[in-house]
């Protein structure tokens, strides 16, 4: 019998408050598909992520575009945080105050991977936009899951480090789902383009042998 796709949407259409941000969008995401959503800003990318999101919540971790990051806390807490749920209640609070070893341990190599180690101990409130963002992956990957979602997860990071970034995601996560605007990224670390414009998908392809120039007139507005 055949698996059953990750995600799986027939006919979906939603809008806010009676305005349609995705229309009739139907597709199937299977495991170990890396799958970038393209579109301009606004084209529905983000509603489509968080519609995936919503389906497989316990399997997935995910890159929100605002990072969820707690400002106050450490980049080492904030990280670390992507397994609290793996942990009681207490020792959770007990880490909180006095971080233990076994877990700065298991963290460093996440921090090595996104290039954060000599930021562990800041408070993330003060960190760049870039490193809060690396802070976000590093956090996601850090938890683990089946599918990493990922809402522009190199937005504030620059070229080199996207590329870095992506790469970790890709090394960590087999199933990877990134709505992204930089097309040449997409190609280089994703085997699927999903194109999004106006809350409709335009195409559904593999990257294999496209080019970002073939492109050009669906970003165009
Ligand atoms: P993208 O990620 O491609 O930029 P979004 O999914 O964020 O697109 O947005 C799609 C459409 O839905 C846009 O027109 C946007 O203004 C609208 N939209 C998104 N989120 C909300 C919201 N929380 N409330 C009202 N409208 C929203």
């Amino acid at each position: 019998m055949k698996a059953m796709p990750l995600f799986e949407m027939k006919n979906v259409s939603i809008g806010y408050n009676g305005v349609p941000a995705l229309s009739g969008i139907t597709l199937k995401i299977e495991r170990g598909e890396r799958v970038a959503l393209v579109g301009p800003s606004g084209a529905g990318k983000s509603t489509l992520l968080t519609t995936l999101y919503g389906q497989q919540k316990a399997r997935s971790a995910l890159v929100p575009q605002e990072f969820a990051l707690v400002k106050t806390l450490s980049v080492f807490h904030n990280v670390y945080m992507g397994r609290l749920n793996r942990h009681s209640g207490f020792y959770n609070l007990l880490n909180l105050i006095h971080p233990m070893s076994r877990q700065l341990d298991a963290v460093a190599p996440f921090l090595d991977a996104l290039g954060l180690s000599d930021k562990r101990d800041i408070p993330v409130g003060e960190l760049s936009g870039g490193q809060q963002q690396r802070t976000a992956v590093a956090r996601a990957l850090f938890q683990g899951g089946e599918v990493l979602l990922g809402d522009e997860p190199v937005s504030s990071v620059d070229p080199l480090q996207s590329r870095e970034v992506l790469g970790a995601i890709n090394g960590a996560y087999e199933t990877v789902v990134l709505a992204m605007h930089d097309v040449e990224l997409a190609l280089r670390f994703t085997d699927r383009l999903i194109g999004i414009k106006d809350g409709r998908m335009h195409f559904d392809r593999p990257t294999s042998g496209m080019t970002a120039s073939e492109l050009d007139g669906f970003f165009r507005q």
